[in-house]
């Protein structure tokens, strides 16, 4: 199972409607954060989101997309959390990180490991191992210095197997059966049987990628290439497309081209505008004349992502 929890789909500032930034990605009862804007706590506790998780992303450092890890670490440290937490972000994450977990005078009572990646970067380890059967890919955005987004990639699985073609092909139900599905040739009555016939060939993974802030750019395009779900900012609407250059956003439009050229199976809006906190119709609208599998988010909107094949 692959789901995302949308805790706060908010541009710069909350409204009454809405949270700032922060994004729950659950896969095989592992939950992971990505960014943790003012409230994230409380919006956890309302959608029901686990606060056992040991790892959390950040895209960068404005004020709407960091300042609830202040609390959240208290929190968690309430709670008599002891395991570690790792924190990841671009460069300078270590001194904002350091600042926002040590600020006030209670301590944070558990280890904390910072963590400055690099676009290009595909993190595999864990505070605890490697990552189950997938890496999450760092790439470059444009929003400024050190901004990054993220691409969860599933690795590839095994071919679907077939029973009855292992049955005609005389392999007895069993532990045989296991071997072929690991692609491995299995010996019935010495003769070889191989696998490939029997087991299809390799199915894709799963791609989520998170562009975090960011005009639409190379960076994303490269990472999105048939992504499943891209999860893209639509700050503004095209009245306001000057302003969104002039920021280092998108529009709604913006992200409906990097969808389409990046061949997406769905694109979903974030990161939205005041303006647009109650009726978000009109980015709808306006990304839907370019890549119809749009929608947009709301706080407490989750979102499964199945397998393609
Ligand atoms: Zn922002
Ligand atoms: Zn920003």
């Amino acid at each position: 199972m692959l789901s995302l929890t949308f805790l706060g789909t908010s541009a710069a500032r909350p409204t009454v409607e809405r949270g700032v930034s922060s994004l729950a990605l659950v896969r095989e009862g592992e939950t992971l954060l990505f960014d943790c804007g003012e409230g994230t706590q409380r919006q956890m506790m309302r959608y029901g989101v686990s606060f056992a998780l040991t790892e959390i992303f950040f895209t960068h450092f404005h004020a709407d997309h960091f300042l609830g890890i202040i609390g959240l670490m208290r929190t968690l440290g309430l709670q008599g959390r002891e395991e570690p937490m790792r924190l990841y972000g671009p460069k300078g994450a270590k001194k904002v990180l350091t600042n926002a977990i040590s600020l006030g005078t209670e301590r944070v009572p558990f280890g904390v490991e910072i963590i400055e990646v690099e676009p290009g970067q595909v993190i595999r380890e864990t505070g605890n191992g490697k990552r189950e059967a997938y890496g999450i890919k760092v790439f470059a955005t444009e929003h400024g210095a050190n901004t990054i987004g993220y691409a969860l990639i599933e690795d590839e699985r095994p071919g679907r197997f077939d029973p009855e073609k292992a049955k005609a092909a005389g392999v007895p139900e069993g532990p045989l059966w296991g071997k072929l599905q690991r692609g491995e040739t299995v010996v019935v009555d010495g003769k070889e049987i191989p696998a490939a016939g029997i087991v299809g060939g390799k199915r894709k993974g799963r791609k989520v990628v998170l562009t975090g802030d960011t005009r639409p750019c190379a960076g994303t395009l490269e990472a999105a290439t048939g992504a499943d779900l891209l999860i893209h900012e639509a700050t503004f609407g095209e009245d306001e497309k000057d302003r969104a250059k002039e920021t280092n956003h998108s529009t709604a439009r913006d992200a409906a081209q990097v969808a389409l050229a990046a061949q997406c199976r769905k694109l979903v809006l974030t990161h939205l505008s005041a303006r647009y906190s109650i009726s978000a119709e009109e980015l709808l609208t306006e990304a839907r004349e370019v890549f119809k599998e749009t929608i947009v988010a709301k706080d407490g909107l989750t979102i499964e992502v199945p397998f393609a094949e």
